[in-house]
């Protein structure tokens, strides 16, 4: 189901085309080399594909291969085929105690959002009312941006994860120049069908407010939101993530909001409230503060937050 109304999205370069594969389309060379050696056709051919977009060889006006054009998924328009979700590394994946689990990362926002306004500012609907596409994220006093510090950890957790044996989806990996909606940013744990959802962020309230949260999915029903299936593994996800996250990081719960639990509920989210699978945000700290800052920008503190997310991941997925 489409979310928002704009008109569908030119094909994207990330999609295989329809049309008959270029060298099909050159019947008196394809012919000739066949009529010669088939097998070396078949080489060349080959060798044609994998020298990708940094070849010589001539290609025809309008062909178009697989993820020829790097910068052409950035250029469509954002949609569940142009700048989708990531796709894990190529690399074969590790087998371990999560071999067969899908986890999806969610990095808040987007280090474009500051420049498209008024594509972030779009109403989208949530299921129990309409919101904002996506916001901006804060920054930390010296300029370090939430979105960057979002992604930084996620790659960390992916990492981890799929060293045991997960297959991880980023919702974004820096490749789209805004976005994506936060209605999108659920479907796409929705349709990956995921075992675990995390979005992982920092806060951006006035200094002294200081520690980390988690947000759980409250109980609504609205529209195309329903959470009470998730409302509970989302709690028992968020209780490992939290508990993780202050051993690994030495951080405490938040001062400031959920009653030193370091859990709060929140009704309002629409990456909560439009998932169907376990799902959790986690506040990892407050930007504004000068002393969360200075972990927050701190790479090794970076990854003892992403070691927290992916123990709390690997507990509540039993491995
Ligand atoms: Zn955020």
């Amino acid at each position: 189901m489409r979310y928002d109304d704009s008109p569908p999205p030119p094909e994207s370069a990330s999609s295989v085309s329809p049309d008959r594969p270029w060298f099909a389309r050159r019947p008196a060379l394809a012919v000739a080399l066949a009529s010669l050696a088939p097998t070396c056709l078949a080489v060349w051919v080959l060798t044609q594909v994998l020298a990708g977009p940094g070849s010589d060889a001539p290609r025809p006006a309008g062909a178009r291969l697989a993820g020829a054009s790097p910068g052409a998924a950035a250029d469509a328009k954002p949609s569940a085929s142009a700048g989708g979700p990531s796709a894990a590394p190529a690399a074969a994946p590790a087998k371990g105690p999560l071999t067969g689990r899908t986890v999806v990362i969610d990095p808040g926002h987007n280090t474009g959002n500051f420049k498209h306004g008024r594509e972030i500012d779009r109403q989208v609907d949530i299921g129990t009312h309409r919101k904002e596409c996506d916001t901006t994220g804060t920054t930390t006093n010296s300029g370090y941006m939430e979105a960057e510090f979002s992604l930084d950890v996620a790659h960390r957790a992916r990492a981890l994860l799929e060293a045991k044996g997960a297959k991880v989806v980023l919702t974004h990996d820096g490749e789209r120049p805004w976005g994506p909606c936060i209605d999108e940013r659920a479907r796409i744990g929705n349709e990956a069908a995921a075992d675990a959802v995390v979005s992982v962020h920092a806060d951006g309230v006035s200094s002294g407010n200081r520690g980390f949260h988690v947000i759980l999915p409250a109980r609504v029903k609205g529209g195309a939101a329903d959470t009470a299936k998730i409302v509970g593994p989302s709690r028992d996800l968020g209780e490992r993530l939290a508990s993780n996250f202050a051993r690994t990081t030495g951080s405490s719960p938040a001062n400031y909001l959920g009653s030193g639990t370091g859990l709060v509920v929140r009704d309002d989210l629409g990456g909560l409230n439009l998932s169907t699978r376990p799902k959790v945000f986690i506040e990892c700290g407050n930007m504004r503060d000068d002393k969360d800052a200075a972990q927050l920008t701190s790479p090794e503190w970076r990854q003892k937050a992403a070691q927290g997310i992916a123990d709390g991941i690997t507990g509540f997925l039993g491995g």
